[in-house]
């Protein structure tokens, strides 16, 4: 029997992966697709948010480290693909095993253990269980009339790239770093008018690293003075038929295409015989170490909210070495 399962081969699974093979702790870190896949559905080509230059590391698994020493990696900003090579070559240099290709599909609670299915039908039982796999799994859509089903609307999460856009009318909808991103990759190509809820929201003016920063700051308020991208700040969507919506304010308009970059909620796989209670916003209720409501099942990197920062890595990267020390201490 394993120490500790690890379902998710993301940063923060690696990460603990590395905790635990340091301290000699017997461990299995189960991955749906590859090392860092979540990055690798991303879109090509897409910066962090996040900088990483010597002396401000907010992307690096481990300080001692960093993704800025790997040769070529963008700075301050890194790439997608920077990243990714950064998560593999953490994973090889510290030879850290990940079984590639193995979902889990289920876990039970046993007395004093935990099974793990995976997509094959393998039962892996483990003392504890380490749930892993991100906050970003399920795209979210506004609750408007006309979205669900809708041909025309899309999510962020499906966006590649501006080729079908070409002199397109596409409205993005969302407040946010993504719909401030895909609002900048598409300007010049398609006719984009970004549509908030809220009035737009920077952080170099709220410090808030949840509002628009980045590279795309810039950019975007640039885009806008120069009227290459339309706005309709504080008019949310109020309906949509077909391709024409409406706005609060009254408006009507027709679009070729309507990007959602509206979020995320979190998901994550069942577990049989065991409440994991949730909080308001979805997040499993943990303990200041990580620890579900079931215990010995932990939570660990962007699906534990121990605070709002734990979205990003340099927000979680600590919280991961406090699940590691809790169950290092319980063996
Ligand atoms: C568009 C976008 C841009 C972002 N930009 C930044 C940024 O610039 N800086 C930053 O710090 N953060 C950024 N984030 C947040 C980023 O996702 C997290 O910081 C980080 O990836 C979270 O790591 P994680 O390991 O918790 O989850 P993830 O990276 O989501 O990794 C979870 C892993 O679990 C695997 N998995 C899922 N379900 C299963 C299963 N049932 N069985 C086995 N494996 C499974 C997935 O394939 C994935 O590899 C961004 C997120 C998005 C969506």
């Amino acid at each position: 029997m394993k120490d500790v399962v690890i379902v998710g081969g993301g940063p923060a699974g690696l990460l603990l992966s590395h905790c635990l093979r340091e301290h000699g702790i017997g461990y299995q870190t189960l991955e749906r697709g590859k090392i860092g896949q979540a990055w690798r559905d991303m879109r090509p080509g897409m910066e962090l948010l996040s900088p990483s230059v010597p002396g401000t590391d907010w992307t690096s698994l481990i300080l001692s480290q960093p993704l800025w020493a790997l040769p070529g990696a963008r700075r301050p900003f890194p790439t997608r693909e920077d990243f990714l090579c950064y998560v593999e070559a953490f994973a090889r240099d510290n030879q850290l095993f990940v079984e590639e290709r193995t979902p889990a599909v289920k876990a039970r609670v046993e007395p004093g253990r935990f099974s793990v299915t995976t997509g094959e039908g393998a039962e892996i039982p483990c003392r504890f269980l380490v749930i892993a796999t991100g906050a970003s799994s399920v795209p979210h859509y506004p609750e408007i009339p006309g979205i669900a089903g809708n041909p025309w609307i899309l999510h962020s999460a499906d966006f590649v790239n501006c080729m079908a856009y070409d002199r397109k009318r596409v409205l993005v909808i969302g407040g946010g770093n993504s719909a401030a991103e895909l609002c900048t990759e598409l300007a010049g190509t398609g006719l984009v008018t970004l549509c908030t809820r809220n009035p737009l929201r920077y952080f170099s003016e709220t410090g808030d690293l949840e509002d628009i920063r980045g590279s795309s700051e810039s950019v975007l308020k640039e885009l806008i003075r120069f009227r290459i991208i339309s706005v309709r700040e504080a008019d949310a969507v109020v309906a949509i038929a077909d391709r024409t919506v409406r706005f609060m304010s009254g408006a009507e308009e027709t679009y070729d295409w309507i990007v959602c970059a509206t979020g995320y909620r979190p998901r994550w796989m069942p577990v049989e015989g065991g409440a994991i209670e949730t909080s308001e916003d979805g997040f499993p209720r943990i303990s200041p170490v990580g620890e579900s409501t079931v215990p010995g099942l932990y939570f660990c990197g962007s699906l534990a909210k121990f605070h709002r920062r734990c979205a990003f890595i340099h927000g979680f990267r600590n919280y991961v070495e406090k699940v590691f020390w809790d169950i290092a201490d319980r063996l």
